[in-house]
Parts: C-alpha cells; structure tokens; sequence
C-alpha cells in the first residue's frame, strides 16, 4: 500500500473506526488538489475490502487491496463524470441510486462509490444524492473528495462524516518523492514550488504543462512587480483556455499574494507559493489589504470560470482589476 505522508492522525482515525466496526458510510475527504485526498479515500476502501487487515489497516498485498489500488474491484465504482465542466450529473446520480441497490458479490460484502473532484456539485444531483445517503442499502457506501466540504450542501455534509487532509512537512514531502524513485535535483526544484503537496510536487516532475505554468505565474508576477499591464495580459493569454491550468495558475498566483501579505508582517515567516523571491519583492509594495482585495478577485475570476464564462474574458478583466489595485 502505498504510504500517506503528513496524516498520520486521520489514518490513525481510519483505523479504528474499522477496528471498531464502526464505519462511516458516507464520508468526504478535502484538501487541496495533491494533498491526498483520493488516496486517503483509497485506503479507506481497501480498510473495508482487505482480506486480512492488520489492526484496521489494509494488508496492502491481498487480491482485494491489489485490485482496489488499481481501481478494478468489481465492487468499487469511481463514479463518470460528464460535460465540459466534468461534474456530475442528475442522470449519473440516479443510475448510482439503482445501482447501488444491486447487492455486492465480494467477500467483504461491501460495495462503494467513489465521486473525485467535486466541484460545485449541481443542487439537483446532490439533492438526488441525499435520499440515498440518507438510508443507504446496509453494504454501500458513499466517499467524495473535494477542495473544501462546502462545496456541499448542508444537508449532505450533516449526513457525512468529514475528514481534513492536511499538507505534509518539505522533509516528508521529500521522503515520500524519493519512495516514488525520483532524483534529488527534480525533488528539490518540485518541493521549491510546491512544498509539502506531495501530489503536486509529483505532478510537477512528471508533467511538463505544469512547469509551463509556473513559469507563467513567475512571469506573471514579475509582471506585476514591474507593474507592466501588458506584460500580464500576455502572461495570462499564454495560459490558454483550459479550466485546469487557468485554476492551477490563479491558485498559483493566489499563494503569492497570501505569501507577500504574510512576509510584510514578518520576512522570516513559511511560505507556501512557488515564487517565494517574488512574494518577498511584492511584500515590499503591496498591504495586506491589496492582497486580500486581489485574493477576492481571484476567487470572482475562478468562480466565473467554472459557471461557463469565456477564459479569455474573465482572464482580462482580472488583470485590469489586478493592475488597478497595485497601481
Ligand atoms: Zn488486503
């Protein structure tokens, strides 16, 4: 099984809610993308569908945990998501509702639905969601991974049992790098960028679209420091329309304002953005208020994205909106 660094705590609880019998059927685990969420829920799965689970904890070895690790379990569905924004839909809602119903064939006699990434999950699909969550067949169980758990409706979250994954340390983040085989240069330039986010620090060394966009955001805030309009409208042109790297580049970005915030109060504080120069440099001509004013904007542009408005739009805007308030 592979190890989950940094949420010792949550494993621990993992374990003896299994140990007990006691197991949540209906669970959300949120974190930031790359904090290890789905693996969390992963091995939460395979808790439930080990063969011979030591102290609650998965074997890791059995044809139950090989086949969940490699998401083939029969009775584990990674719930499809469908359209442009990859949500889930009412019509995806209802087939799990049927099909939940189908009794499970296994030797664990369980059966459960993994829904990843929930973003702003539609009402309706939630809504049709909660009759199911709200008694379920005895055998099945309900696991989603999302950014925050409010992205859900209060009825679901009162029906699920919520847990935080949280970042690891740089060490640990380094020591879960070197298990995945990769070399000591690419994990320092990984953990310069992304620190204890295990999941983007490997995405960063695997997927060169990614170290495009933090050459962008580098770009981009040199933009601002310069305070050159022009130069971070073509920076943000660059990033193209694709929701992914647009949300990866304004969180990027939103990580360097909280880091130039924090280090104008104090320069020795921990940074968490990929350009910490850069922060250091912005702290120097940007309060605490521009910061949190921009770090509004983002979220607006973000949202803005996600409800189907035009990339290159919203991306405008936000930069003349970035520009008027350092300016
Ligand atoms: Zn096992």
């Amino acid at each position: 099984m592979k190890k989950i660094y940094g949420n010792d705590e949550l494993l621990g609880t993992l374990n003896a809610m299994v140990q007990s019998g006691r197991t949540a059927q209906s669970v959300i685990f949120y974190g930031e993308t790359g904090s290890g969420r789905f693996s969390a829920a992963t091995y939460y799965t395979a808790q439930l569908m080990c063969q011979s689970p030591v102290e609650g904890a998965p074997c890791g070895c059995c044809t139950a945990c090989r086949t969940v690790m490699s998401l083939s379990h029969p009775d584990v569905t990674l719930v499809p998501t469908s359209g442009k924004l990859g949500g889930y839909s009412v019509e995806t809602a209802r087939a799990v509702c049927s099909d939940a119903f189908v009794k499970p064939n296994n030797r664990s006699g369980r059966k459960v639905y993994i829904f990843r990434n929930c973003r702003n999950m539609d009402v309706r699909t939630q809504n049709t969601l909660l009759k199911l969550i709200e008694e379920p067949p005895e055998y099945a169980l309900f696991l989603f991974t999302a950014e925050s758990k409010y992205e859900f409706l209060p009825t679901i979250i009162s029906r699920c049992v919520c847990f935080g994954l949280s970042l690891c340390t740089e060490e640990e983040s380094r020591l879960a790098l070197r298990e995945e085989g990769y070399g000591e240069e690419e994990i320092e330039q990984a953990v310069s960028c992304f620190h204890g986010n295990v999941g983007m620090c490997s995405q960063y060394i695997m997927d060169e679209r990614l170290r495009r966009l933090v050459d962008l955001t580098k770009a981009l805030s040199e933009s601002i420091i310069r305070k050159d309009e022009y130069g971070l409208n073509c920076a943000f042109y660059s990033v193209g329309s694709d929701r992914e790297s647009v949300r990866n580049v304004l969180s990027m970005t939103d990580k360097l304002f909280r880091d130039a915030a924090v280090l104008a109060k104090d320069s020795s504080a921990r940074t968490i953005s990929c350009c910490p120069d850069s922060a250091a440099r912005l702290s120097q001509m940007i309060s605490a208020y521009q910061a949190a004013r921009i770090h509004y904007k983002l979220e607006k542009a973000w949202d803005a994205v996600q409800h189907n408005v035009s990339v290159p739009l919203v991306l405008a805007g936000l930069c003349a909106e970035m520009m008027e308030i350092v300016c």
